[in-house]
């Protein structure tokens, strides 16, 4: 394959930015200098602009196989490299649910014929299938999760199971992922609105549905349970000023026993926004106050949230516009995650640096990728060339989802992403797809210290 130089980027990686060139050869970053030359090269000019390790989402619902009628994996992940995502991690509340290792496999299948990211995909864990469970391959599979499975079954959020979460946690050399919210609270708050409204319950009390109290009672007993164990724990979209504030800070994310996220979505919006988005932000957990949401940015300058993700769940629009009780939650969110991010180093919320390393340093660290997650000669070209002084606004003629919807609809972002590599090859150049390039399936060291 022939050689590409991106030449005079201003090159954002591991708390610096410089101006380099950066030579791609056979999937890999072959060399970064200042002035490269090598005859027959294709040579990318990148004066003024902004080159960013790919964005690695360690959580998106693609929905394929069983529910493609809201998106599916060829669709989504031409989404996420239009976004500057050049690696996903995919949840198993498809249909069939992932609770085998044959299901599993069949996912990897899929991608590998039609993902345009580099991909790994969760086993799914249930009461059920916990033997199953604990045969995955660690180097090959990014970790066992309940998230979303609970659509799907009454009693599936497992931090509501304590003594199923003792046995997993004294077995398992697994990464375990999981969504941390409280059902008896839920309930109990549930109740007292429908007492009030029936089931029409204005979206704004979503955040006092799913309350902060039931986030943090969950979260603080499966911390509790975990430290007893010593694993391997990841806590998925942390919502709460609360919750961010009982983890650790005190060693770097690849020392760490137990990490943390954010989504896009709770550092963008608040409870101020359910007025004039209404169910379009309803999330699970859900988007809160701004004391939470300055919390969740505090917890990621401070390290004690580790990195953002998107938690991408598309549905239709029908599944959106129902009333409270009855609309899907979730929303599409990897075309629109690294733009907003850069929004936010627009605001000064952030700082380039900072937006590098929670979207692609610190999930590499913490999943142990292997050859990712940083612009080093020999690790894996995936790559995100950014112009930082391009507006463009969020509408229905530029929305690449399948769901043709987007929370983030009417927004206009400073920041445009121009072209992504995934594994060394061009996947998204100026607003055209290279749909004959799949990218790889995501390696790991097998054990996950
Ligand atoms: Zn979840």
């Amino acid at each position: 394959m022939k050689k590409i130089i991106i030449k005079q980027a201003h090159v954002v990686n591991e708390g610096s930015i410089r101006v380099l060139d950066v030579l791609i050869s056979n999937q890999r970053i072959e060399k970064i200098a200042t002035g490269i030359d090598v005859a027959g090269a294709e040579e990318i000019r990148a004066e003024g602009l902004y080159l960013l390790p790919g964005m690695i989402d360690d959580q998106v619902h693609f929905r394929e196989p069983g529910l493609t009628h809201k998106a599916d994996i060829r669709s989504e992940s031409a989404a996420a490299v239009a976004g500057g995502i050049t690696s996903f991690m995919e949840m198993p509340n498809t249909i069939p649910n992932t609770l085998t290792i044959d299901l599993l496999e069949q996912k990897y299948a899929i991608a590998a014929l039609s993902s345009a990211a580099n991909f790994s995909f969760y086993m799914g864990i249930s009461e059920d299938n916990c033997e199953e469970a604990l045969r995955i391959d660690n180097s090959r599979v990014c970790g066992i999760t309940d998230d979303g499975l609970y659509f799907n079954n009454n009693h599936g959020i497992m931090a509501n199971h304590p003594k199923f979460l003792e046995d997993l946690f004294s077995r398992s050399d697994a990464m375990i992922a999981l969504h941390s919210e409280d059902d008896a609270i839920i309930e109990k708050n549930l109740a007292y609105y429908q007492s009030l409204y029936g089931n029409d319950i204005p979206v704004k009390y979503h955040a006092a549905i799913r309350s902060e109290e039931a986030c943090l009672s969950a979260t603080q007993r499966v911390l509790d349970i975990c430290r007893k164990h010593g694993n391997r724990l990841h806590f998925f979209h942390v919502s709460t000023a609360a919750e961010a504030a009982l983890f650790d800070n005190h060693c770097n994310v690849r020392h760490k026993r137990i990490t943390a996220e954010a989504c896009v979505h709770h550092l963008w919006f608040s409870d101020e926004d359910y007025g004039s988005r209404g169910s379009l932000i309803k999330w699970n957990p859900a988007v809160k106050s701004n004391k939470d949401r300055n919390g969740l940015i505090e917890g990621l300058i401070s390290n004690r949230i580790d990195f953002i993700a998107t938690d991408h769940a598309p549905h239709t629009w029908s599944e959106k516009m129902k009333t409270y009780t009855e609309a899907a939650s979730g929303g599409p969110l990897v075309q629109h995650a690294l733009p907003a991010l850069l929004e936010l180093h627009h605001r000064k919320v952030f700082t380039l640096e900072q937006v590098v390393e929670k979207t692609s340093h610190h999930v590499a660290e913490a999943y142990c990728m292997i050859d990712r997650g940083y612009i080093r000669e020999g690790y894996y070209a995936d790559l995100v060339l950014a112009d930082l002084s391009s507006s463009w606004k969020v509408d229905q003629q530029n929305i690449l989802y399948k769901c043709g919807w987007s929370p983030f609809i009417g927004q206009v972002f400073g920041s445009k992403i121009l072209m992504t590599f995934v594994s060394g090859h061009k996947a998204y150049a100026f607003g055209k797809h290279f749909p004959e390039k799949q990218g790889l399936r995501l390696e790991f060291e097998k054990d996950r210290l």
